[in-house]
């Protein structure tokens, strides 16, 4: 590890400084579809000083802070639309503190979620969410994108599984929310006096602060896993019944839940299959990754497809041989978004929407196929604890296509909200939405203003 020096001036000391174009290039963007910045200056940082130095370096210059970990996501949020100091946090990689006992693994925000997950292993422990991302992606920036966890009903979403946080405020304090505001107390609860601050910066794409540490509850490697695939006629029967899985409480030890549309389905089974007979397929298909001890997962095996059989739906073994069980044990790690980004470069606008709205959704996709013909769309819906989460991807080529995309994305954000369907993350991306967004968007602002008065921190993150 490089020492910290004098970089900054001022005695503002950063170990590796990069303000060479060239040495910025990679800092210029994320993987979505959101048009790089410029950054004036990168500060790779090693530890909270080196933070702090940062964050008062761009105080001092009255310049805005972005901040970046793998720089995996698909929503803008790392790119310096603004310019200013790009704050690097991917070198803060260490696990601070095991405590098999309260529960709970606390890490500095740049380590990836592999390296975390095999730390874990010898300890038979592992954390809720694990992205597809996972070899690159990590966890200070997947907890402050928040936007993992769509598909799992057992943990509901990355922000979900965090015991607490450490941040540096945009003044240069330091924080600690949940238990851990307490002095010498360390993480174990997420809620301390108020309300929960540690959700403040969930999700805030670096609007509030810098994350320097995060508190993440552990739970035991399930001793038994399982999927199964089911398919119905039509799209309406399988809302229906994600609907009752709900209500049935069904979801305790789903791990995962997607629902893809048949074409997608015939897709999958023909690649692997040439022999399959497509037209057995069905119109819709689910599928289910169960984990837990042996007894509790194959009962909500039965379960589920008892459930199904009420709502005209059948096992469909074709499909999870082709595509879902293989997802789920070959090609990925336990978490994943389908698997389509390691496709092609693509555009993801993600929404939430009640079960009773997945017709409309899939039907919002087919009109902007219609629309949009240049563009192979993809609609892929994952479970929540409650209603689903619904991904609009548009495949594209990133060298001819960029600017091209961009209307068809906008178009698809207005099509989606006439649909019944709620903006999630991306607020770059849902901006106009937000704007609309009254009492709420007018709160956000207020704590943004209290908290960050100059607007220094990630200006655009929250599509205000
Ligand atoms: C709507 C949506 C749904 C997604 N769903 C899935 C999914 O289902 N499965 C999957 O595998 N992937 C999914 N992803 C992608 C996944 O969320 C990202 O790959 C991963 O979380 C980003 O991690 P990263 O380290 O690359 O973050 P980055 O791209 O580096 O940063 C993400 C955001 O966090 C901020 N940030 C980063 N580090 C810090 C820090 N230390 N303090 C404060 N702010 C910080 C950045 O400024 C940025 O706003 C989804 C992305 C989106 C937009």
């Amino acid at each position: 590890m490089s020492a910290s020096i004098d970089r900054l001036g001022d005695g503002l000391a950063v170990s590796t400084v990069f303000t060479d174009p060239v040495d910025m290039l990679a800092y210029r963007r994320d993987c979505s579809v959101v048009r790089p910045g410029d950054p004036d200056l990168v500060a790779r940082v090693r530890d909270v000083a080196e933070v702090q130095a940062a964050v008062a370096r761009a105080a001092r210059e009255r310049q805005p802070v972005y901040v970046r970990g793998g720089g995996t996501m698909y929503a803008g949020g790392i790119n310096p639309h603004a310019g200013g100091v790009v704050v690097d946090t991917g070198g803060m990689d260490r696990v601070l503190e095991l405590d098999l006992a309260r529960g709970v693994v606390v890490v500095e925000p740049g380590i990836r979620f592999a390296a975390l997950i095999e730390f874990l292993r010898p300890h038979g422990q592992t954390i809720g969410i694990v992205p597809l991302t996972g070899p690159a992606a990590t966890v200070g920036g997947a907890v402050s994108a928040h936007a993992l966890g769509s598909g799992s009903p057992r943990q509901q979403g990355m922000g979900d599984c965090v015991a607490g946080l450490e941040v540096v405020l945009p003044d240069g304090t330091l924080l600690r929310t949940g238990s851990a505001a307490a002095d010498g107390a360390g993480f174990f609860q997420r809620y301390c006096i108020g309300p929960d601050l540690t959700g403040l910066f969930i999700g805030a794409d670096a609007t509030f602060g810098v994350v320097t540490a995060i508190a993440l509850w552990l739970y035991p490697v399930p001793s038994s896993r399982d999927t199964v695939s089911i398919g119905f006629a039509g799209v309406a029967e399988a809302g229906r019944f994600l609907a009752a899985v709900q209500g049935a409480e069904l979801t305790r030890n789903t791990w995962y839940a997607a629902g893809y549309e048949g074409s997608a389905v015939r897709a999958r089974v023909a690649a692997a299959d040439a022999a399959a007979d497509l037209d057995a397929l069905p119109g819709f298909c689910t599928g289910f990754d169960l984990g837990g001890d042996a007894a509790a997962v194959a009962g909500d095996r039965a379960r589920l497809l008892e459930l199904a059989a009420h709502h005209g739906g059948r096992e469909c073994r074709a499909f999870d041989a082709a595509y879902f069980r293989r997802l789920r044990y070959d090609e990925t790690y336990w978490y994943s978004y389908a698997g389509y980004f390691t496709r092609s470069r693509c555009a993801i606008l993600m929404s939430s929407l009640p079960c009773d709205r997945l017709e409309a959704f899939v039907a919002t996709v087919d009109g902007l196929r219609g629309r949009w013909p240049d563009y192979p769309w993809g609609a892929a819906v994952v479970l929540c604890r409650r209603g689903l989460h619904g991904g609009v991807l548009a495949f594209y080529d990133e060298r001819t296509a960029w600017d091209a995309v961009t209307p068809a994305i906008d178009d698809a954000a207005d099509a989606l909200v006439a649909a019944g369907c709620v903006p999630y993350k991306s607020a770059k991306q849902w901006a106009p939405q937000v704007r609309g967004f009254g009492a709420y968007s007018a709160t956000l602002g207020k704590l943004k203003s209290a908290l960050d008065p100059d607007g220094l921190f990630a200006p655009g993150n929250l599509g205000l």
